[in-house]
């Protein structure tokens, strides 16, 4: 048990989101003279103290580019970069650090899957299954590669909810799917889709599979064994961590299989000009260049954080913030939801009759409100859904029930306005 939540066996683990808050020095500030309310929790999260703080000790302390040093300061970033990869392995429940990857993010991360992965393994007539809600992340790099490949993209149906159509997506399969490429929450629905079983579908039709996880790590447990997913990415900054962080996930016998992506310094074993040159074992095969040095130790105090918080703590909070925002704005004339999904983590898309989500988004940030509109990254989705733009709201382990009533006010005030 941690000190900010309680659990018995029988409990819903709970946090005190008070003492949560006091965490935050940016909960504090003010927006146009109002208290903030950040409700774009999905674009990025804001950080803890413990995460702003890694960036005056490293800088302050033990500033030093890693691996390649004998010094003392060159061990201590080295011993704290490689500790957070021991931090990722463990929140992910992966078998074994060398199959974490530290990218800048889910975009990197899945760029890094279609081009090392991808390039060997695709090819003319091959297949590769992608969801409808997809973040345009998860899609633009098979279709870039399809384009040069000539395999072919294949569309996994969603209902009326944004639910996947699971059976639809069994039937999608046939001799040539390689890939299936997946989100696990969706950032414009919230849907929470059921990989486990997706995995276990895609392998018995011998596809492999990658899960986009960019919203599921900052909302629920993750356990990439119990998954059985062969490629898992997620980003930093939708964890409480600082931009320029990310993670991907690969099986350590696919990251083997797999040619280096990107060439450079620390990804080599020897460089010649007279033999081949040979490449560093997993996973710094992938990692070229310098790193994001301060950035990935600041990724493992956020994940240290939740940690502490306790993640089944979080995304019960987050769970009662959804059920409650989802009954008040219910209570909107003319607000219509978006994704229905009966798993659903903490977002909240809508449209309003008569009022464009732009117009919603730039008056309630007027009264301290922050929110997101407009297509959130997910066109084919939301024109699925004959809508060009939404507006959305998304949770986080500090948000509360008042800053709800807030918003809803804030919202009934703004529609009044536009309407
Ligand atoms: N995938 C999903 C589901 C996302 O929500 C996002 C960001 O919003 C991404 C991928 C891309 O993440 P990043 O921009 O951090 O690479």
């Amino acid at each position: 048990m941690n000190d900010l939540a309680t659990s018995d066996a029988h409990a819903v683990p709970t946090l005190d989101v008070t003492a949560v808050r006091d965490d935050f020095p940016i909960l504090a500030r003010q927006v146009h003279g109002q208290p903030l309310v950040y409700f774009d929790n999905a674009a990025t999260s804001q950080a803890p103290r413990q995460v702003i703080e890694v960036f005056d000790d490293y800088y302050g302390r033990y500033n030093a580019n890693i691996h390649r040093g004998l010094h003392t300061l060159a061990d201590e970033a080295t011993a704290a970069f490689e500790g957070t990869r021991d931090t990722v392995r463990a929140f992910l429940n992966a078998a074994d650090s060398r199959e974490i990857v530290f990218t800048r993010g889910t975009t990197e991360a899945i760029n890094l899957v279609a081009h090392a992965w991808g390039r060997a393994n695709l090819g003319a007539g091959d297949e590769v299954l992608i969801s409808r809600l997809e973040h345009h992340s998860n899609i633009v790099p098979w279709q870039l590669l399809a384009r040069e490949l000539g395999f072919t993209i294949k569309v996994i149906p969603v209902d009326e909810r944004g639910v996947l159509d699971i059976e639809a997506y069994r039937a999608l399969f046939t001799e040539r799917t390689r890939l299936v490429a997946v989100n696990h929450v969706s950032n414009a629905f919230g849907t929470v889709n059921p990989v486990r079983e997706m995995a276990r579908i895609a392998h018995d039709h011998g596809a492999r599979i990658l899960v986009d996880g960019a919203q599921a790590v900052p909302h629920q447990a993750v356990d990439v064994r119990d998954i059985d997913a062969d490629f898992y990415a997620f980003s930093g900054h939708k964890v409480y961590g600082p931009t320029g962080a990310g993670v991907l996930y690969g099986k350590a016998e696919l990251l083997e299989a797999m040619p280096p992506w990107q060439g450079g310094g620390e990804m080599i074993a020897t460089v010649s000009f007279e033999r081949e040159t040979t490449f560093a074992d997993i996973p710094h095969k992938f990692e070229a260049g310098t790193p994001a040095i301060a950035e990935v130790i600041a990724l493992g105090a956020a994940l240290d954080w939740v940690s502490r918080i306790g993640i089944d703590a979080i995304a019960a909070w987050e769970g009662r913030l959804l059920t409650y925002a989802t009954q008040r704005m219910s209570r909107i004339d003319g607000l219509r939801i978006l994704g229905t999904a009966p798993d659903k983590a903490g977002v909240l898309s809508f449209v309003v009759d008569g009022a464009h989500a732009q117009d919603i988004g730039l008056l309630i940030d007027q009264l301290g409100v922050a929110i997101r509109t407009g297509h959130h990254c997910a066109q084919p989705l939301l024109h699925h859904f004959g809508v060009e733009a939404t507006c959305r709201a998304s949770f986080a382990a500090y948000n509360t029930l008042e800053e709800i009533d807030v918003f809803t006010q804030a919202l009934e005030r703004v529609i009044g306005m536009v309407r």
